[in-house]
C-alpha cells in the first residue's frame, strides 16, 4: 500500500507552540503510525521538510499509484490551485482513498467531492473532547477504546454542513456542551472518503494511542484493504446503568439525589 501525506505546514505549525506539539511536523507523526509495516509513506513535496511547500506540485500522474492520500490544511486552502483540486478529485473518482483531517473540512478538495459548504461551529479554548464510537462494527473503529478522552482539542460543533454520510463512525462530545460527527465516511464513484475531526495543530493528539489506531485503520479501509485490520468483536451489555464519565453536579442512579452524592 502506498500512502501520501499532504500537510500545508505553515504559520501555526511552525510557531513555538506548534513545534512543541510536533517537533518535526504533524505529517511525520501521522507517517509514524506505519512504522514497522510494509506500507510505503511519502510526503507530497519537492522539498525534504515540506517547508514553504504549497500544493502546486500535485498532479494526477503523481497520484496514479497512490492508494490513500491524507490531507491536512488550514490557513492555505485558497492557495491550492484549482487544477490540483481537479486532479485529486479525479483520482478519488478512479479509486484513490482520501482522509481529510481536522481543518481539512474546509479544503477545496472536500468541498468539491461532497458538494456542500462543509461549514461548522468552532471554539479554541483547549477544552476536553470525548470520542464515542457509534458504529462499533466498522473497520475503522476496531481496537478503539469506547468514549476515549482527549485532554485538549479545538471544539468543532454541529451543524456540520455535509451531505448525509454513508456512515457516522464516531461522535465527538466537548466539555462546552457541543457534539459533532467526528468520524464520517463517504463514497464518491470508486473512491472511499473518511473525514476525522481531531487534529488541531497545537495539540499533540496524533500521538494519542486511540487516534493512531483510527488513522491507521482508516488508511486500510480507504484503500479497500480492510481485511488487514484485526477485527475486535466487542460485546456490549444491553442497557447497562452507567456512571458518568465526566463529573456532573447531581447524580441519580439507584438512590435519591442529595448534594451531588448518591444515597442508597
Ligand atoms: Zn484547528
Amino acid at each position: 500500500m502506498k500512502i501520501v501525506i499532504y500537510n500545508e505546514y505553515t504559520k501555526n505549525q511552525l510557531s513555538p507552540i506548534g513545534k512543541r506539539a510536533y517537533k518535526e511536523g504533524l505529517h511525520k507523526e501521522i507517517a509514524s503510525v506505519f512504522d514497522g509495516s510494509d506500507v510505503e509513506v511519502a510526503f507530497l513535496s519537492t522539498l525534504p521538510d515540506l517547508l514553504n511547500h504549497t500544493a502546486n506540485d500535485i498532479t494526477y500522474d503523481k497520484l496514479r499509484d497512490v492508494d490513500v492520500l491524507y490531507w491536512w490544511g488550514h490557513c492555505d486552502h485558497d492557495k491550492v490551485p484549482d487544477e490540483v483540486v481537479d486532479a485529486v478529485v479525479k483520482r478519488v473518482h478512479k479509486g484513490m482513498g482520501i482522509i481529510f483531517l481536522h481543518s481539512a473540512h474546509f479544503s477545496k478538495v472536500i468541498k468539491k467531492l461532497l458538494g456542500t459548504p462543509c461549514s461548522l461551529t468552532w471554539r479554541e479554548v483547549g477544552e476536553a473532547e470525548r470520542v464515542w464510537t457509534v458504529s462499533p462494527k466498522h473497520p475503522i473503529a476496531q481496537g478503539v477504546e469506547q468514549g476515549f478522552r482527549i485532554p485538549h482539542e479545538e471544539m468543532y460543533g454541529e451543524h456540520f454542513n455535509i451531505p448525509t454520510p454513508d456512515e457516522v463512525v464516531f461522535v465527538g462530545w466537548f466539555q462546552g456542551g457541543e457534539v459533532f460527527r467526528s468520524g464520517v465516511t463517504f463514497t464518491r464513484e470508486k473512491g472511499r472518503i473518511f473525514y476525522f475531526q481531531p487534529g488541531h495543530e497545537t495539540f499533540p493528539n496524533y500521538k494519542n494511542p486511540n487516534i493512531r489506531i483510527i488513522l491507521k485503520n482508516a488508511a486500510y479501509w480507504c484503500a479497500r484493504q480492510e481485511d488487514k485490520i484485526a477485527i475486535v468483536n466487542k460485546t456490549y451489555k444491553d442497557a447497562p446503568n452507567v456512571h458518568p464519565c465526566e463529573s456532573i453536579p447531581l447524580i441519580h442512579f439507584s438512590g435519591k439525589v442529595k448534594q451531588g452524592k448518591e444515597e442508597d
